[in-house]
């Protein structure tokens, strides 16, 4: 069965950048099984949307208000997103509970947006490096797992992301066996299983080890996912 790209643009890319980079996507598609969704920022997915609409390529977008519209100035709703062609959001990313204050209760209410317009959430989760030294990586990541979800999550409108913070853009990935370990934990943790990704550092040096540990059904990539090359390698992983 194939596995689940996502790449995540974060906060970088370009009209220029998409112009070079469709080609080489296009190519990798024609050769894989695996499920490729790309999550640009907000003001490229409708074009990017009609560059790969005769593509399996799905859209994602980096995050989504909680409530369907309002006077929530500068914010963008999950039913705008679902309007404009978009499959898949990502939410609870690090960077968003760090930088922008998100908790597991605002998370969860944004999960539910997500699935009340008809997309998958990739919901993500993830420890410090101090929990991890700490010997709390499962139980905080478990938990976080847990609060994170509404009672709406099923298997086919929610992914899991286990990202470690500590390894997010850092080049450190954990272990095979932590990895191993955290994805058999959060197999075991809902009641039914959920598609579980890696993300944290993949690179087309390690996707393909990563790739095969047990329940690990896809990567979420942030870098390597704008390297043209090195994405083109993790997606015919
Ligand atoms: C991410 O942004 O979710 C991520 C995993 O980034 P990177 O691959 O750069 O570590």
């Amino acid at each position: 069965m194939g596995k689940i790209i996502v790449a995540n643009w974060k906060m970088n890319g370009s009209l220029d950048f998409i112009r070079t980079f469709l080609p080489s996507l296009k190519a990798s598609l024609a050769t894989t099984s695996n499920q490729v969704i790309i999550c640009p920022p907000y003001p490229f997915l409708i074009s990017l949307g009609m560059d790969l609409k005769d593509t399996p390529t799905q859209l994602g977008a980096q995050n989504c208000h909680s409530s369907p519209h309002g006077a929530f100035t500068g914010e963008v709703s999950a039913p705008m997103l679902a309007d404009i062609g978009c499959e898949a959001v990502i939410v609870g990313h690090s960077e968003r509970r760090t930088q922008f204050e998100e908790n597991d209760a605002l998370v969860n209410a944004k999960v539910s947006a997500v699935h009340a317009a008809g997309m998958t959430a990739i919901v993500c989760v993830g420890e410090s490096m101090g929990v991890r030294e700490s010997g709390q990586a499962i139980g905080t990541v478990t938990k976080q797992l847990h609060a994170s979800l509404p009672s709406s999550t099923n298997p086919q409108n929610t992914i899991i992301a286990y990202e470690p913070i500590w390894s997010i853009g850092t080049g450190m990935t954990p272990i095979l066996e932590e990895i191993i370990e955290m994805h058999q934990a959060l197999h075991g943790a809902t009641q039914t299983p959920l598609s579980l990704l890696y993300g944290g550092s993949v690179t087309d040096q390690n996707a393909k080890d990563i790739l095969s540990l047990p329940h690990v059904d896809g990567v979420l990539v942030g870098g390597a996912s704008l390297k043209i090359e090195s994405f083109q390698k993790i997606v015919g992983s």
